[in-house]
């Protein structure tokens, strides 16, 4: 058992690093960060593109035209200010795609595959600065490397899992579930934690790139009022703290510095 333990130990601390440099707050959490990012990457990837064909299928997968010209020049003039946070990440395979529904909704997946659904853009009418919120912080999540750190916590639990399921004779299926639980992962929602952080890279990536992070506080007003048939599926996907809302505009005196800089050129 000691040799077990020995094993835990030396996986946490191989694998708690940080995925980019600190943030304009001076923040820069320790992640839990055993899942391989070739790995993730490559789950990611299968799930957008199974999500890309069902929406495909049913002739609901936007790719061109006005409306997704417009949210993808967004992403185009934050990509260059990802390298504030990380180099290499200027360099990813960043991928835009619109769903055609009415949910009120956005994700993205490791490696940078961005989902937005019409609805969100249509339902709460985003201008050009609400719609950078929402991609900046979709994409902070990304930086961030969340999905593989939500991976590495789940795959720990399988390790502590089969190390005890081994020791105790647990069964195959016990051990064929642990390795479910690790895909499932991919659509469990973030922490507050990791939401909170995506609010504040992504409000950073936002005013870097040009666009006014005071939009931000509008965004979520109109988030909540719309939930009148409920909860808007963004909000429900998206934990957040409840005071969102605070620590955003606490942010402001250190933000609107750097987006009066990006529009002084
Ligand atoms: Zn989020």
């Amino acid at each position: 058992m000691r040799i077990q333990f020995l094993f835990l130990a030396m996986l946490l601390f191989a694998g708690c690093a940080t995925t980019t440099t600190s943030n304009i707050a001076g923040t820069n959490r320790s992640q839990l960060l055993i899942a391989s990012a070739s790995d993730v990457n490559r789950l990611s990837l299968g799930y957008f593109a199974q999500q890309n064909n069902d929406a495909r299928s049913k002739h609901r997968l936007i790719t061109s035209g006005p409306e997704f010209n417009r949210v993808n020049a967004v992403m185009h003039r934050l990509i260059p200010q990802t390298a504030a946070f990380r180099k290499d990440a200027v360099d990813w395979p960043w991928e835009l795609v619109l769903i055609d529904a009415p949910d009120v909704n956005a994700h993205v997946m490791a490696g940078g595959k961005v989902t937005v659904y019409t609805g969100l853009i249509r339902q709460l009418k985003l201008n050009d600065d609400e719609i950078a919120v929402v991609m900046g912080h979709e994409m902070a999540h990304a930086l961030r490397e969340h999905t593989r750190e939500k991976m590495s916590e789940q795959q720990l639990a399988n390790v502590a899992v089969s190390l005890g399921g081994a020791a105790m004779g647990a069964s195959q299926s016990t051990m064929q579930l642990a390795g479910l639980a690790q895909q499932l992962a991919l659509e469990l929602p973030f922490s507050r934690t990791m939401e909170s952080e995506a609010d504040v890279y992504g409000l950073e990536l936002t005013a870097r790139a040009g666009y006014n992070p005071q939009a931000a506080l509008g965004l979520w007003d109109k988030m909540s009022a719309q939930g009148g048939a409920g909860t808007p599926q963004f909000l429900s996907t998206h934990p957040a703290p409840q005071n969102r809302k605070t620590e955003l505009a606490a942010l402001m005196p250190r933000v609107m510095p750097l987006y009066q800089a990006a529009n002084r050129h």
